[in-house]
């Protein structure tokens, strides 16, 4: 039987994590007794550097219960980050993993659903949202446009789909060889381009607990998606450039004309209106080109996408 292992992402999240614990092992201890998974499968909490009781709970879960495992990262890297150590961590001891939100937002009975399509040869399963009535009106909406733009500029996600996915170990160990520091699993992911499948379910309300990304978060996490993934808003630029130079030709022969025509009457507010154009537009660029730039200088570094400070029934093992 397949050893199945959860790994949850927990950044202050004491308010729901009992109901969570409590929830995840029922679903669990049916899945065992069910003969669907094997009776060493786990369910493993990573801790985000929450400020809160979080890690105490986890060390109080592991202690009475060995279902329950903990990774304590040193500090709070992000949920992306979260994730990955968590896989990272894991991927030796797991046949499968499922990646899941503390808050239980997503529909833990297609979990079975998940396992029989692994069963049926699938490396890669995808959690897919039927709808996002439950979201408010900003996630949603602003959701659905990263979507689209993200479609638009070509990079390929599968549309709805947050992080509640199963990877079988092979796909975990491909991942491994992506070293971005700027991490987007859910564009990474389908790179790895092995047999997936896809399983809807209903998002659900966090029944406890605010949401765990600020504005900011969300925001860096789209920049992060659209430009660790494509160079197209590059390619914009240049084509914007080069069809202000082309008018710009044309602006020069028509004063030209007009100037040995004896019509020159060059305005204050054109040069104005022009000097700022163009000095926006160069600003714009510049600042894009320096977001890849950016990215460059973090990506030179390699510096290691998370520490792990604790790491329960093994020694301390860091990355
Ligand atoms: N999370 C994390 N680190 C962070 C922010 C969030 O590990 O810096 C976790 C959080 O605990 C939760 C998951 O990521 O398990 C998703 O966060 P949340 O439910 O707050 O996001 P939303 O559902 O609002 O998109
Ligand atoms: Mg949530």
């Amino acid at each position: 039987m397949k050893k199945l292992y959860l790994v949850i992402p927990c950044y202050n999240e004491e308010e729901v994590l009992l109901e969570t614990k409590k929830r995840l092992k029922i679903k669990m201890t049916d899945l065992i007794k069910n003969k669907v998974v094997s009776p060493h499968s786990k369910i493993v909490f990573v801790n985000d550097g929450s400020l809160d009781n979080t890690w105490n709970l986890i060390l109080d879960f592991h202690k009475k219960d060995r279902l329950f495992t903990g990774i304590n990262l040193s500090r709070n890297r992000g949920h992306q980050n979260a994730l990955l150590a968590g896989l990272m961590t894991v991927k030796d001891d797991a046949d499968m993993v499922i990646t899941l939100d503390c808050d239980l937002q997503d529909d833990i009975d297609v979990i079975d659903k998940f396992i029989e399509e692994y069963n049926n040869g699938n490396d890669i399963v995808y959690g897919v949202r039927k709808s996002r009535q439950k979201d408010t009106f900003f996630k949603r909406n602003s959701a659905i446009m990263l979507y689209k733009l993200m479609h638009i500029l070509g990079i390929e996600v599968i549309y709805n789909h947050a992080d509640y996915r199963l990877m079988s170990k092979r796909a975990i160990l491909c991942l491994e060889k992506f070293k971005e520091v700027n991490l987007f699993l859910r564009g990474i992911v389908p790179l790895i381009g092995y047999k997936y499948s896809v399983v809807y379910y209903d998002r659900q309300e966090r029944f406890a607990g605010k949401s765990k990304y600020s504005l900011k978060k969300m925001l860096s996490f789209a920049l992060d998606g659209i430009t660790s993934f494509t160079i197209k808003p590059i390619r914009l630029i240049v084509l914007l450039g080069f069809m202000i130079f082309l008018i710009s030709i044309i602006m020069l022969v028509y004063t030209l004309i007009r100037h040995f025509s004896g019509q020159t009457i060059i305005g204050w507010l054109s040069v104005m209106t022009s000097v700022w154009a163009i000095g926006g537009l160069q600003l714009f660029s510049i600042g894009i080109i320096g977001e890849y730039i950016g990215k460059i200088y973090l990506e030179t570094k390699a510096r290691p996408r998370y520490i792990i400070d604790e790491y329960l029934e093994e020694k301390k093992k860091s990355k």
